[in-house]
């Protein structure tokens, strides 16, 4: 059994990962996402269990006090964590682990797991970015002005990851990444 590897995969809000990550799970049974736990209401059409454990905070801080957490994150009012143990059961199991996680949680695993791959996904503009984010109409403004103010912070950080993907085009995005892979299994 081939081993797997742990890729941190970030992007801002509105950025377009989760069309990406969509297409590249279609593209490659190797891919797994894995889900998070966060203490975010869910969206219209999201489901417990698939796109995240939607989780009290006190639950989140029992998590924490016992150490479930391969890292974890305040994010725009809401916590974001993921579960360790599932990450490793996949991992063991050989597949590419992808850990759709924003900045400061990025950077705990890259401090953890010094071997993961990280891919940091960048807007074609900031206008596109605040266009795309209003266009999914999913935000009230306010939430929308904080996640640009974020997004604006979070391009900060592109530099401490090891490849950059520029979203212009859905398409050419995931067949970057997937090159990313392939060249990351031959080393
Ligand atoms: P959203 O509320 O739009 O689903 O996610 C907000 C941000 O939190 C996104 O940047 C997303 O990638 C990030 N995120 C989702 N799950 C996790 C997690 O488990 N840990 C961290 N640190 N960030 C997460």
């Amino acid at each position: 059994m081939r081993e797997g590897r742990l890729v941190v995969y970030t992007g801002c809000s509105g950025v377009g990962k989760g069309t990406i990550m969509k297409k590249l799970l279609e593209k490659d049974e190797r891919i797994k996402l894995s889900v998070s736990c966060t203490t975010r209401a869910p969206r219209p059409g999201e489901i417990d269990g698939v796109h995240y454990y939607f989780i009290t905070k006190d639950d989140f801080n029992k998590i924490v006090e016992q150490n479930g957490f391969l890292e974890y994150a305040s994010f725009c009012d809401n916590l974001y964590g993921t579960l360790e143990k599932a990450v490793d059961e996949m991992l063991e199991k050989g597949f590419y682990v992808f850990l759709e996680i924003e900045v400061l949680g990025g950077m705990q695993v890259m401090k953890k797991r010094s071997d993961c791959v990280s891919i940091f996904i960048t807007p074609p503009s900031i206008e596109e970015l605040e266009r795309r984010l209003r266009g999914r109409g999913t935000e009230d403004e306010e939430t929308i002005k904080k996640r640009m103010y974020r997004a604006l912070e979070e391009l900060e950080y592109e530099k401490y990851y090891k490849y950059s993907v520029l979203n212009d085009d859905v398409d050419c995005a995931v067949e970057e990444i997937l090159e990313i892979l392939k060249k990351e299994s031959l080393n």
